[in-house]
């Protein structure tokens, strides 16, 4: 293991970056605003966004190993923007340079059983769950979660990819199929009265912000609009900044990370957990006294985390595929503030720009979507 950082990484030192995609963008903008260089490495078609905005770019593989060795020799401490790159890129990076978050909450968010485990053990509550290894697993599963339910595969999946629904015992055997008969994950089915995620962050001491709980709706299993305020009251954003806490102490977590929930009554159930900034927490970089993306810059360098207050009722967008066409009526708007990730294509499904419309505090307009 390289040395853990001592004192906090200056200005005009290079934080390193796996990924280049939307997340790493608006990473590298923070970083820059803070004096800071980036250098990114990822596969040239995983890029664009990135490009242009950070210092340098490496087109590799994540598990390009002279790749890795030139990142970790320009970096003062390496990072990354989404959960799956290699775990053993992480580690190899690791002997090399301090990397925040470690490999860690990695390891366990990769893979959805090891993730409810996890939160199992610390008396957190998620939706029912078991181990689909082999097909024969099905029936005890089905037996465990009841129906209707929700087969995912264990590793891999996101935006709805990976998994199926499943109303009735009869139709398992069919996603299990569907699925390619990968080890999976079946979880019952929350009927939720929404869905909610908290963005927190961890310093290299422990320190802990968290940001207001929002509230979020998805289309297509694609997050769609995220909200703050969010329609619980504080009680529950006390409830969830306790659950992030947990979390990031159990991790010793470095970083900014979130957590997603769905809300029954009063009650949160986890879904999952980022190890990374997080969509539903772009409102931040208009809503709030830090950015998300700034939040995660300072505590991976060591720096005081910045104040998470809010400062206006926001509402973040998401621009799908051609949505983002819409960029030029919406800068007639006073209140939208447009963030477009420099994508080139606007194919189904793609997240190519958000848009966040703001109000002063105590005055968002309506109801969420
Ligand atoms: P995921 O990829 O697991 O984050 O799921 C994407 C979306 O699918 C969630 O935000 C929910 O809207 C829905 N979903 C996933 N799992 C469940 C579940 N166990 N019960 C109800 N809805 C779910």
């Amino acid at each position: 293991m390289a040395d853990p950082v001592q004192g906090p990484i200056e200005p005009g030192q290079t934080i390193g970056i796996l990924g280049g995609g939307q997340l790493a963008r608006m990473l590298a903008l923070a970083a820059a605003r803070l004096g800071l260089k980036t250098i990114v490495l990822a596969p040239e078609k995983d890029s664009r966004p990135v490009l242009g905005v950070a210092w340098r770019h490496l087109d590799a593989d994540y598990d390009d190993k002279s790749a890795l060795k030139e990142l970790a020799a320009h970096s003062a401490i390496v990072t990354y923007e989404f959960e799956n790159v290699p775990v053993a890129a992480v580690k190899y990076l690791a002997s090399r340079v301090p990397v925040a978050p470690g490999h860690g909450p990695l390891e366990t968010t990769q893979d959805r059983l090891l993730e409810k485990r996890f939160l199992a053990g610390l008396g957190i509550e998620t939706a029912r769950f078991d181990d689909v290894t082999h097909a024969e697993d099905l029936a005890t599963a089905g037996a465990a979660t009841g129906f209707p339910a929700i087969l995912k595969t264990r590793r891999g999946g996101y935006d709805g990819k990976g998994q199926v629904k499943v109303a009735a015992a009869d139709e398992l055997a069919k996603a299990w199929n569907e699925l390619g008969k990968v080890p999976s994950c079946l979880e019952g089915f929350v009927a939720f009265d929404g869905e909610a995620s908290i963005v927190a962050a961890r310093g290299v001491n422990g320190e802990f912000a968290a940001f207001d709980l929002t509230e979020n709706t998805h289309r297509n299993h694609i997050l769609w609009t995220s909200r703050v305020p969010a329609r619980w009251n504080g009680a529950m954003t006390e409830k969830a900044h306790d659950i992030a806490r947990r979390i990031g102490a159990a991790f010793d977590y470095v970083g900014v990370f979130a957590v997603e929930f769905f809300v029954v009554g009063n009650k949160l159930i986890v879904n999952e957990i980022a190890p990374r900034v997080h969509n539903s927490g772009h409102w931040t970089l208009d809503g709030a006294e830090t950015s998300q993306f700034e939040q995660h810059v300072r505590a991976i360098c060591g720096w005081p985390l910045g104040a998470t207050r809010r400062h206006s009722d926001a509402e973040m967008t998401n621009l799908i595929g051609e949505e983002v066409n819409a960029w030029a009526k919406l800068a007639e708007e006073d209140n939208a503030h447009i963030h477009l990730y420099g994508k080139r294509e606007a194919r189904p499904g793609r997240k190519m720009a958000h848009v966040t419309r703001t109000w002063p505090l105590g005055r968002f307009p309506g109801k969420p979507a």
